[in-house]
């Protein structure tokens, strides 16, 4: 049995990982400060003698004795991310460091869940690990983009310089059961609006594409990334390349929810990127991994989800 520490626990992803990691037998220390996170996400397991939940900031040292550490905690929606710019970018950056400082205490193994946003408004497509990004430094989205990228140098010269065994993965957008139903992200807030009847906002012409990969696919590759031999440490990109526009995902939604929902169009956000879509060529070759479940199959087991929250229209 291992003693397993999952920082953002509490959150969509870190939930459903602290699930998983019980049902393997493990000892799970979950952290969290409930920016986002929500009791809800965790009660189904909360009473399990293996689990343990502690509310802390991870700007602040923590010490604890563990085997391996998930490093999650981040605001990862554009909106609670944005709502306080500079927590965010201390959550990815001092949280690293306390983190990190914590695994090199302990000899632990470090999980950092960094993004496809480290790439920012890509020229290359599909994005391999190899690609430098093209990030904007000053923009409204840089307090998450930068904070993530300054978190993978910590982990890169933590590996380097004390030998620390990181694991890093790229995280292309997730989606599932869990997710915030005002959390703001896209596919959260279509399955809402369909289901209470709403307008389906589509920001821009909705010409923009994103690749939408379901929770239980990205938690089995996060177990297997954990499970690589000690030289592999990333960053590798985890995510499903299936590409749609955001228009197409709105029409899916609306058919899926067989709702009375009319699409319309709202101004872009800043720095919105303009398509995405992961290389998971190394994914696949050191993971063994790609995901199996298809766009309308996530979708139909999210929708079941979200029914259960939102009144009917
Ligand atoms: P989420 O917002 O549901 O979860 C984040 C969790 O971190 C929440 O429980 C929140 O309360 C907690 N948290 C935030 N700041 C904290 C702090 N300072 N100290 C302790 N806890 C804190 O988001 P998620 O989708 O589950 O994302 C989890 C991780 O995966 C994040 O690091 C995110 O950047 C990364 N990620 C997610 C996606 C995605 O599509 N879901 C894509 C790329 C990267
Ligand atoms: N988006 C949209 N309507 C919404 C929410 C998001 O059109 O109600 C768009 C957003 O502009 C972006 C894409 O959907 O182009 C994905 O947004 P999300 O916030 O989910 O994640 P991102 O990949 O931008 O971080």
């Amino acid at each position: 049995m291992k003693r397993i520490l999952v920082t953002g626990g509490a959150g969509f992803l870190g939930s459903h990982l602290c699930e998983r990691l019980l049902k393997e037998g493990n000892e799970v220390l979950c952290v969290d400060n409930f920016f986002t996170g929500r009791r809800s996400n965790i009660v189904s397991f909360i009473n399990n003698p293996l689990f343990e939940v502690m509310r802390h900031d991870v700007c602040f040292p923590l010490y604890v004795e563990v085997d391996e550490l998930y490093n999650l905690a981040c605001p990862a929606s554009p909106i609670h991310y944005q709502f306080d710019p500079v927590q965010t970018t201390k959550t990815s950056v001092h949280g690293a460091i306390n983190m990190l400082g914590l695994a090199k205490r302990v000899r632990a193994k470090i999980f950092q869940s960094s993004t496809s946003e480290v790439y920012g408004d890509p020229q290359i497509h599909p994005q391999p690990e190899s690609y430098w990004g093209n990030v904007n430094p000053i923009g409204y989205r840089s307090c998450y983009d930068e904070g993530k990228r300054c978190a993978e140098t910590l982990f890169f010269d933590y590996n380097r310089q004390h030998k620390l065994r990181i694991k890093v993965a790229r995280i292309f957008n997730t989606y599932g059961p869990r997710m915030h139903p005002n959390d703001g992200r896209v596919v959260s807030n279509f399955i809402m609006q369909a289901l209470q009847g709403k307008p389906i906002t589509v920001y821009g012409k909705g010409h923009q594409t994103r690749s939408f990969c379901y929770v239980d696919d990205m938690i089995e590759a996060f177990i297997r990334l954990m499970a690589t031999p000690d030289d592999f440490t990333g960053p590798v990109n985890l995510g499903n390349p299936g590409e749609f526009t955001i228009l197409e995902l709105a029409e899916k939604i609306i058919k899926l929810t067989r709702s009375k929902s009319k699409i319309i169009f709202e101004p872009l956000p800043h720095d919105d990127p303009t398509q995405r879509q992961p290389d998971i060529t190394l994914a696949k070759k050191k993971l063994k991994w790609q995901p199996k479940i298809n766009l309308e199959d996530g979708l139909k087991e999210t929708i079941r989800y979200f029914r259960k929250l939102a009144p009917a229209s």
